[in-house]
């Protein structure tokens, strides 16, 4: 099989790992920038962290046949300290236009705050100035309902933001329909623990379709699994979903999403 892992916190991830996704056919790896684990303290980690995305990890993904794609932000989290956020947003448009760049994400909310919201808001500007797709990051558990809404009356107001442009991801049962009725794309994301278990993304699907959905494993530091895409088309064959439909999924889908990149070019 073929597939697109579209979120992927790479720099957290050993070479094991780029060796696992590429032999489970992998052919493109995209990873949003996010909260590193702790909060950085000033505007230059960024600048670093920018620089890892857009130079070094496409070496090392290259290294096992792997295209690494990125997106560019500061994370809801450490936007709560909005002047270190503004800086980091002045920091972007230097970075956007390098070859790796798909958009501005994963921008979004993380407790729902008045800050989180201004950065959402600024980042949906810049995004809009910029002509950028945009990947969105939805809360935790009881967050998630409230900052979905949130978010998507942020993307609303903002005319010059086209919804088929927009991914909100981390969606679950409750939030997927909102998203879709919205004409936005929506991703599911299969962690162990939390979020979407193999299983329930396939009752998802099964439920609404394969229009505009993507899967992704968003493993990162934390507990997460690399594969989780490919156990998940392994999932939907073993519900008897033919070869195409799954091929679709996790591949046809993100490869159409993030095409509209006119950096996304697949070998
Ligand atoms: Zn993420």
């Amino acid at each position: 099989m073929r597939y697109i892992e579209p979120h992927a916190h790479m720099v957290s991830r050993t070479t094991d790992d780029y060796e696992r996704l590429a032999l489970a056919g992998c052919c493109a790896v995209c990873e949003p920038a996010f909260w590193a684990g702790f909060d950085r303290s000033s505007p230059a980690g960024f600048y670093d962290y920018f620089c890892q995305l857009t130079e070094h990890e496409p070496q090392r993904a290259a290294k096992f046949g792997l295209q690494h794609y990125c997106w560019l932000c500061i994370n809801p989290k450490e936007s709560e300290d909005v002047k270190l956020a503004e800086e980091v947003i002045a920091l972007i448009p230097q970075f956007i236009k390098r070859p790796n760049v798909l958009g501005i994400g994963e921008i979004g909310l993380n407790k729902n705050s008045r800050n989180e919201l201004k950065i959402l808001e600024a980042h949906v500007d810049l995004a809009a100035r910029l002509g950028q797709l945009v990947l969105v990051h939805t809360p935790h558990l009881e967050d998630k309902l409230k900052g979905t809404r949130l978010i998507l009356d942020v993307l609303r107001n903002e005319p010059r933001i086209r919804p088929e442009r927009v991914i909100i991801d981390h969606v679950e049962e409750h939030t997927v329909g909102m998203v879709l009725d919205a004409g936005f794309w929506a991703g599911m994301t299969l962690y162990p623990e939390t979020k979407c278990t193999p299983a329930r993304a396939v009752d998802i699907l099964e439920t609404y379709g394969r229009e505009r959905l993507w899967l992704n494993s968003a493993c990162d530091w934390g507990v997460s699994d690399p594969l989780a895409v490919p156990k998940a088309a392994r999932e939907l064959k073993r519900r008897g979903h033919p070869e195409t439909q799954v091929d679709e999924i996790v591949f046809g889908n993100p490869k159409k999403f993030l095409s509209q990149s006119p950096n996304f070019k697949l070998p």
